[in-house]
């Protein structure tokens, strides 16, 4: 059997990644997570398994376990949540970093880091490639997100080239599914949350910034593959989904879908809120021999119909 840590592991993605690596069979997971965004309901049905374990824990403090492999996705990932305690978003990045980049060294496992597009900022080039170095303001609202996942990259790397870490940095993407927190702010859940309480749905500025969306199940696909590659790749890879669509048509699509008709409301744009953003995938496509799969219409439904489920058991108006 193979131990394996995921922080972060009671929060959208981290579920997802826990399930995957409960079905090989061959994996104990420990699941650490301090659920200040994450959910026990996400891995309620995890916790009878005699392979899966849950320990509530801040990482920004240190930690001591014995396992092989580990998957650092710990940080709340919505401008909202991030932003909502912006030094614990960072001391999750730093301290968070490098106390599991210290259990990582001494219990010599690979580890990987769920970083993000928005190390690139408000991008100059398009679509975005690993090389590019980025636009970030180091000083705004998004900073303490932007440059944690910035610091926690360079943390990552030093380890490597220092302590000839096996570390595997992936830059996620724009990801949406069932699981997504219903009151987090991010589009795909605010635009199905709103249609299904029949409120309008909020369009930043005039909706002509653009993103593109992965699919949870293809995103985590990645994940594994990179982690589990034989060439012990490193990183930076970005990985996601291509397909690039405005705001306006992503609240079309899901009107569309959902069988209602749009009704938009125009609010202003956040700050430092990126114009641009699709993921250059060659690499992913090339070194993990990958594809993102789910096209957003298929997507949407599934994660339409677990909002669909929320409700109908009063779940939508819980949390924050
Ligand atoms: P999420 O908020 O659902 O999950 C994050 C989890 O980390 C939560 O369960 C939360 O309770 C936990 N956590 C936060 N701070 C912690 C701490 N100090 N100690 C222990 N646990 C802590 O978000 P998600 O969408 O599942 O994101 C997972 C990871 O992927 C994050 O690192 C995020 O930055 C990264 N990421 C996500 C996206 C996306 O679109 N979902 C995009 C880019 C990067
Ligand atoms: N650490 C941890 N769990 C471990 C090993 C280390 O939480 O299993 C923490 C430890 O508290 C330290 C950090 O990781 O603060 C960095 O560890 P490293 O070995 O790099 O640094 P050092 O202990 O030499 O300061
Ligand atoms: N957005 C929007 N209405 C909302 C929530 C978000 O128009 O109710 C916009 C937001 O301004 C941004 C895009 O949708 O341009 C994606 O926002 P999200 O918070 O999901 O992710 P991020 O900005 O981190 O990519």
């Amino acid at each position: 059997m193979i131990q394996v840590l995921v922080t972060g592991g009671a929060g959208f993605l981290g579920s997802h990644l826990c399930d995957r690596l409960i079905e090989r069979k061959n994996c104990q997971v420990i699941c650490v997570d301090n659920l200040f965004t994450g959910q026990k309901e996400n891995i309620y049905h995890l916790l009878n398994n005699k392979d899966f374990e849950f320990i509530r824990h801040d990482i920004t403090f240190p930690i001591y376990l014995e396992v092989d492999k580990i998957f650092n996705m710990a940080c709340p990932a919505s401008p909202v949540h991030y932003q909502h305690d912006p030094v614990q978003t960072l001391k999750t990045c730093v301290h968070g970093s490098i106390n599991v980049l210290g259990l990582s060294k001494r219990v010599h496992g690979r580890i990987f880091q769920a970083s993000t597009s928005e190390v690139y900022g408000d991008p100059t080039v398009h679509p975005q490639t690993e090389d590019y170095w980025g636009n970030v303001n180091p000083i705004g609202h998004r900073s303490c997100y932007d440059e944690g996942k910035r610091s926690a990259e360079t943390l990552f790397m030093d380890y490597h080239r220092q302590y000839d870490l096996e570390v595997a940095i992936g830059r996620i993407f724009n990801t949406y599914g069932p699981r997504m927190h219903p009151n987090d702010g991010r589009v795909v859940s605010n635009f199905i949350v709103q249609t299904l309480k029949r409120d309008p749905i909020t369009i930043y500025g005039e909706g002509k910034q653009t993103r593109s969306f992965c699919y949870v199940d293809d995103l985590i696909e990645a994940i594994l593959r990179m982690m589990d590659h034989r060439d012990k790749l490193t990183g930076p890879i970005n990985i996601g989904n291509d397909d690039e669509f405005t705001i306006l048509e992503l609240a079309e699509l899901i009107s569309d879908i959902m069988g209602v008709k749009p009704n938009f409301e125009f609010r202003p744009m956040p700050s430092d809120d990126p114009v641009q953003r699709r993921p250059d995938l060659t690499k992913a496509r090339n070194m993990l021999n990958w594809e993102p799969k789910v096209a957003l219409r298929d997507g949407l439904k599934e994660t339409i119909h677990y909002f669909e489920w929320m409700k109908s058991n009063d779940m939508l108006e819980t949390v924050y």
